[in-house]
């Protein structure tokens, strides 16, 4: 009998643990889909090998979490490609002391990428259902330096402004002119350009000396940016 829990030990133990913490499949999805594809940003791929991913999907999700795609989360919404957050994050060079704004919290999962990095993270989130599943997560994963604001968040957030730099991951036809306002000198923002349910295009703004300068990046597809009727 004793034998028969050791045996059970050694077969059950490693599988269960290895099902909870997902470590493995986190090093193999920064491996093979984003240091494979040329993300070099070292505080990115240490915090997409760290951020759980798979506890910010729907229960029913939790094995897709590490595949290389988008997921749903509800609500009509989705969980960006895991290569997607490496790249927005990497492309606006976090620091620690950063402050940053993001536009479509959603999961929360973008939040605790940049979280794992800068200082202090904003994120505003439309649908409050979303916002109030995010909030919860985040706080308790030990978050605390990320504030979910359940807004349309078309206007950015005066209050905090500027930003380092600024996250948008819903796509809008043009860039919400508030965003360009409340961007620092010398900070970046990206942002998916272009209609709904299209391909869009991912693009990056900087302001420069007073002046915007902006660049095409790649085709990509999100979500649409919606307004609120307020
Ligand atoms: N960054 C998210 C992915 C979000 S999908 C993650 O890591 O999981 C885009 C999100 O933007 C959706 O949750 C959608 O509801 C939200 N959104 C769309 N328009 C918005 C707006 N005007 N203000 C705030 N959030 C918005």
């Amino acid at each position: 009998m004793k034998y028969l829990y050791v045996l059970f030990a050694f077969l059950i133990l490693p599988w269960s643990t290895q099902a909870q913490d997902y470590k493995q499949e986190r090093e193999k999805m920064v491996s093979e889909q984003i240091a494979r594809r040329g993300i070099k940003h070292v505080q990115t791929l240490d915090a997409m090998r760290k951020v759980e991913r798979h506890l910010f999907v729907p229960p029913g999700n939790t094995r897709m979490a590490y595949a290389d795609s988008p997921l749903a989360i509800g609500y009509g919404q989705t969980i960006s490609q895991p290569y997607i957050v490496a790249y927005m994050t990497q492309i606006i060079e976090p620091k620690s002391t950063h402050k940053i704004l993001e536009i479509g919290t959603g999961s929360g999962y973008q939040a605790a990428v940049l979280a794992e990095i800068v200082d202090k993270v904003y994120t505003i989130e439309i649908v409050p259902e979303l916002g109030e599943t995010a909030t919860d997560r985040l706080r308790k994963l030990g978050y605390d330096n990320v504030e979910v604001i359940k807004a349309d968040g078309y206007n950015g957030l005066e209050e905090h402004a500027p930003f380092d730099a600024i996250v948008v991951t819903a796509a809008s036809e043009h860039i919400p002119p508030s965003l360009i306002q409340q961007l620092k000198e010398g900070g970046k923002m990206i942002i998916p350009v272009g209609s709904p349910f299209l391909v869009q295009t991912l693009m990056l703004v900087e302001k420069k000396k007073g002046k915007l300068s902006t660049s095409s990046l790649m085709p990509v597809r999100f979500v649409p940016f919606t307004r609120s009727r307020e």
